[in-house]
């Protein structure tokens, strides 16, 4: 029977990190990727930008869009203050089933609320079913033709408010054009790029952090 690549990253995790300690079950994903099999997690190097906007921002609710294998889910979790509450999003059901257990074994299963569905089904859902008013942050990884859509979708369902900070993986490599365009001309963001390299080689990709100015 033949493995899965995140089937083999979960074991990486399991035979390299430590229970309970997510900086070791990030540092797994990372050497298996770097050495071993490429993968589409964030990665050591955007992970950093990740983690200092995480603290900046010290949010209370976060949503990420594309949980994948639970890399930037535990990343970003293991920086909430106590109380704060993440919700991450992922359509693959093969994806989800390692995510959780990579999310259990960084015993961070009381911050994450992982849901299975499409972004598009599941954000107009946020207010009343998951009992969400607003997002302080929103980290926006899954497929790039879904960054401006979603956008949009998450403004009219008022899950924005004045400050609340979108931060967008893979705004040049694959890149986003529509959604760059929109955030950087709109006079209700403020928007940065940060500059770093595609997770685990040198192509140039950066993050675009955007604030909402309501
Ligand atoms: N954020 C992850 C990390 O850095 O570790 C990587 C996420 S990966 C780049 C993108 C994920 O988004 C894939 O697992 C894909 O199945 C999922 N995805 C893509 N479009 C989606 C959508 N519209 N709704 C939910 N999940 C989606
Ligand atoms: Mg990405």
């Amino acid at each position: 029977t033949q493995s899965t690549r995140p089937q083999r990253i979960l074991g990486a995790v399991q035979q390299n990190a430590t229970r309970g300690d997510p900086r070791s079950v990030v540092r797994a994903i990372d050497q298996y990727c770097r050495n071993q099999e490429w993968a589409m997690n964030v990665g050591d190097e955007k992970g950093c930008i990740l983690d200092s906007v995480v603290s900046e921002v010290n949010p209370a609710t976060v949503l990420e869009l594309g949980t994948y294998c639970g890399y930037s889910t535990v990343r970003i979790a293991s920086l909430l203050p106590p109380h704060a509450k993440l919700i991450t999003l992922e359509f693959n059901p093969e994806f989800a089933v390692i995510a959780r257990q990579v999310i259990a074994w960084a015993g961070l299963e009381d911050k994450i609320q992982l849901v299975e569905g499409a972004s598009g089904d599941l954000i107009p859902k946020m207010k009343e079913q998951f009992g969400v008013e607003t997002f302080d942050l929103v980290f926006l990884d899954h497929w790039k033709d879904r960054y401006l859509p979603d956008t949009k979708l998450m403004e009219e369902c008022g899950l924005l408010r004045k400050g609340s900070v979108l931060l967008a993986d893979n705004v040049i490599c694959p890149g986003t054009p529509d959604y760059l365009e929109f955030v950087r001309s709109s006079p209700r963001y403020e928007s940065q790029y940060f500059k770093s390299h595609l997770e685990y080689t040198k192509v140039e990709d950066g993050l675009e952090k955007s604030v909402f100015l309501g």
